[in-house]
């Protein structure tokens, strides 16, 4: 099969994992949002959901192998997926094949928050039906307090801190905690934000005077690149507003891409300093297609800019 064309930061290659899809109430997703507004961008089905993806990003620098996320991985039940409306299947292992690298080549993986639908991959039913970690020799880094939150959850956090999402990481102590910001390797640093949860973490991708910054689900689609558009599932909505509004005008000042993992439309996009997109990255063709059948629209019809 054809290996799909990188997306380039300097001399950093990345690329976009199929990390399954499913459908997210709109409503929620956009909190405070009048539907009329957010509706122009996100075609909306009877149920009033909205499409969504849960891609994440493989990066490989001249030295390193690093993913960012890891999908709704392969341990949801029936239950579970017919909840979520998940369309399409967590197919990362044979995505990896494709790339031309397997599991246990990845030596990084970065998760943005604990939350299921980012780190339900992180162990995996294999053939035999038992449970293994996804990438058996990766160091996974947290930020310190997310860490506390799964290892304690309180509230709503139980529904999405799942603890078999973790047991074998922990037993294996296959992680690392970050305290703050943290260069992990040349070209890639964590930073901690909050806002959507206590310990949610992005990470910034550096190369050759290039840059691209993965906000994870503190700009979950392009939409929420508006700092007033947050989510209802965020923790501190106004923690979050706060830190994309200095986050987003950074990205203007530096060129920098922003990158998403749930848009089925665009991938990646550059504001200018009124916060317009000046450049995009859109999905490919047939993401953008399935996204959209759902809602009977076209993706010509949907309006990204
Ligand atoms: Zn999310």
């Amino acid at each position: 099969m054809e290996r799909p064309s990188p997306f380039r930061v300097g001399d950093i290659e990345i690329y976009w994992l199929s990390g399954g899809d499913f459908r997210l109430d709109g409503g929620a997703m956009f909190g405070v949002v009048p539907k009329a507004l957010w509706q122009k961008r996100y075609p909306v089905d009877g149920g009033n959901c909205i499409p969504m993806c849960n891609d994440p990003l493989l990066v490989r620098t001249p030295d390193n192998l690093i993913v960012i996320d890891t999908g709704l991985g392969n341990k949801l039940s029936e239950k579970q997926k017919r909840n979520l409306q998940v369309a399409s299947s967590w197919d990362i292992p044979r995505q990896l094949e494709q790339l031309g690298v397997t599991r246990e080549d990845v030596e990084l993986v970065v998760l943005t928050h604990g939350d299921f639908d980012h780190a339900g991959g992180i162990e995996m039913f294999n053939s035999g039906g038992e449970r293994e970690l996804t990438f058996p020799r990766a160091t996974h880094i947290f930020q310190e307090m997310e860490w506390q939150d799964i290892s304690n959850p309180k509230g709503r956090a139980k529904a999405t801190y799942l603890a078999e999402n973790f047991d074998l990481l922990r037993h294996a102590g296959h992680y690392r905690l970050v305290a703050g910001n943290l260069e992990l390797c040349p070209g890639i640093a964590v930073r901690h934000t909050g806002g959507h949860t206590r310990g949610h973490q992005l990470i910034q991708i550096s190369s050759r005077g290039e840059s691209a910054i993965h906000l994870g689900d503190l700009c979950p689609t392009h939409g929420h690149t508006n700092p007033l558009w947050v989510m209802a599932y965020d923790n501190f909505p106004l923690e979050a507003i706060e830190q994309k509004n200095d986050l987003l005008k950074q990205c203007a000042r530096d060129n920098s891409w922003i990158t998403f993992y749930h848009d089925p439309f665009i991938r990646a996009i550059r504001l200018n300093g009124d916060g317009r997109i000046v450049a995009s990255r859109p999905a490919p063709m047939v993401k953008r297609r399935m996204a959209a059948e759902g809602c009977g629209l076209l993706p010509e019809t949907i309006r990204v800019h």
